[in-house]
């Protein structure tokens, strides 16, 4: 589709918006031409003091249609920020919803956190009757979205109730899997190349972590959550995860933590001994993603185990046990059906676990299935998929505690983390919702600095390789001085703004 603006530059909402509602366009830019171009938009804002004004039209192989709102621009140059943006979305969705009749689950919100939109309004001090009606009427959510979404943001709330300013929650990254998966867009290499990376990684790894509890303890910050993810973590021999896992208790204090999670990921990278390790060492929430309970879908993806493995696995699991085990599948995957995945979800809602996350297949460019052309399920056979997950799992006694949305999502559905009730991976809210800074350490560790009382976020970000990331250890001091530097200003401005 091509894209033309006048009066502002906003080119990553409009892409979002895009790509939210036609998924399958891609955007060019230039001088529309309404004779010649068969799918385009024109967006033009015009600013007064305290309103803009939105205006699109669409054009869609040859009709057109204007949609035209005016929104108050209130608050801080941040909040000004986001209502253009939240009005560049709405007026495109209309115009293309009186161009097309499209009705997509999530309207005209093209974010990536739809719950954002509800805990805001919350706490505006709408009640959630409003909230729920500003989803319908302002955004066009649909009735099965806005109760997804409402669910999440009493679970964000919740979570938010004992918040300290010193809070943060780690994040360690294990960038290695024992094989690459189909549809992977992480930065994760195979064991089977880099066996030679994992010790070095490890290393350097460590020297992270000690100089991250030292900056911690210099900042006197309060470590309110653990996560392990990667790639897949149980890839390290029991031996190597038993030293990391000693190295950060030297290090940081866990006595204030939640929650313990490590991604056991893979069922073909879990044994017993690994399981009885992370036991020992007080990890109380795993997570196996099998993705799948169909023989040849896993096939298709590229894992080289079975369905018998992963419950094989699951038995393992259940004799070691833990207080909170999730368990991951994917809707859309290539080679399923909705027969599949329901049953699917049926055999893994059997293993009792109390957190289950259904995640709605995403390709990014160069997942190698984008590239083979397996077949994959269309937007509708998807839908259909999580139609039968979301009564299936209420029934069961499961409650959406966290969702999010992502880029090329297949019918612009969302991932959404559902629970037990006490099931909840707080680690997956914090971060989700923005409630607190996450410092992520190792390769591809991506740290997100939140200052909430002034409405800032800034991110670091380490190197993506494990070769990188052991070769150029002055790039990991260096975002944990941009990680210092900002908690420190967060902490001394709060204390200033205390005294009397
Ligand atoms: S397990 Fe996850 S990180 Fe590893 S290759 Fe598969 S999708 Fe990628």
């Amino acid at each position: 589709m091509k894209l033309h603006f006048v009066g502002h530059d906003y080119k990553y909402v409009a892409e979002q918006s895009l790509l939210a509602l036609f998924p399958q366009e891609r955007p060019v830019y230039g001088q529309v031409d309404p004779a010649e171009d068969r799918r385009w938009a024109v967006i033009t804002i015009e600013d007064r003091e305290n309103a803009c004004t939105v205006t699109t039209e669409l054009g869609w192989d040859g009709k057109s249609a204007p949609f035209s709102l005016t929104v108050p621009l209130t608050g801080d140059d941040y909040a000004r920020e986001g209502q253009r943006r939240r009005a560049i979305g709405m007026s495109f969705f209309r115009a293309a919803q009186a161009v097309t009749g499209i009705a997509p689950p999530w309207g005209s919100l093209t974010g990536i956190r739809p719950v954002k939109v509800a805990t805001e309004l919350r706490e505006e001090g709408k009640t959630w009757e409003e909230t729920d009606e500003i989803l319908r009427d302002t955004y066009f959510v649909t009735p099965q979205r806005r109760r997804l979404c409402l669910d999440a943001a009493r679970a964000a709330e919740e979570a938010d109730r004992d918040r300290d300013l010193r809070d943060f929650s780690l994040y360690v990254g294990i960038p290695f899997c024992p094989t690459r998966c189909a549809y992977c867009s992480f930065v994760s290499n195979s064991v089977e190349k880099s066996f030679h990376l994992v010790e070095p990684y490890l290393e350097t790894l460590a020297r992270e972590i000690q100089s991250a509890g030292e900056m911690v303890r210099d900042l006197g910050l309060r470590l309110k959550s653990f996560y392990m993810g990667g790639g897949t973590p149980t890839t390290l021999s029991a031996d190597q995860m038993g030293r990391l896992l000693d190295t950060l208790y030297a290090n940081f204090d866990f006595s204030g933590a939640v929650e313990r999670t490590v991604e056991a990921g893979r069922p073909d990278t879990i044994t017993r001994e690994k399981l009885e390790v992370l036991k020992a060492h007080g990890v109380d929430r795993i997570s196996v993603n099998p993705q799948t309970m169909e023989d040849h879908v896993l096939r298709a993806i590229g894992r080289r185990h079975t369905a018998a493995d992963i419950e094989a696995t699951m038995e393992t699991v259940a004799a070691v046990g833990f207080p909170h085990v999730n368990m991951d599948l994917i809707a859309g995957l290539p080679e399923d059906t909705p027969e599949g995945f329901s049953r699917s979800l049926r055999r893994v809602l059997d293993f009792g676990t109390d957190n289950l996350t259904v995640h709605t297949l995403s390709l990014k460019k160069g997942s190698r299935i984008t590239l083979e052309g397996s077949r994959i399920p269309s937007v509708e056979e998807v839908g259909e998929m999580l139609d039968f997950a979301d009564p299936a799992l209420r029934q069961a006694g499961f409650l959406p505690y966290y969702l999010y949305r992502q880029k090329y999502q297949s019918g612009s559905f969302e991932n959404a983390g559902w629970c037990r009730s006490g099931g909840e991976g707080w680690y997956n809210i914090y971060i989700m919702e923005e409630l607190h800074s996450i410092l992520s350490l190792g390769g591809g560790g991506s740290t997100k600095m939140v200052d909430r009382a002034a409405n800032r976020i800034e991110r670091a970000f380490n190197l993506k390789y494990p070769l990188e990331y052991t070769q150029r250890p002055e790039k990991f001091l260096e975002n944990q001085q941009a990680f210092r530097t900002f908690c420190h200003r967060m902490l001394m401005r709060t204390e200033q703004s205390r005294k009397p």
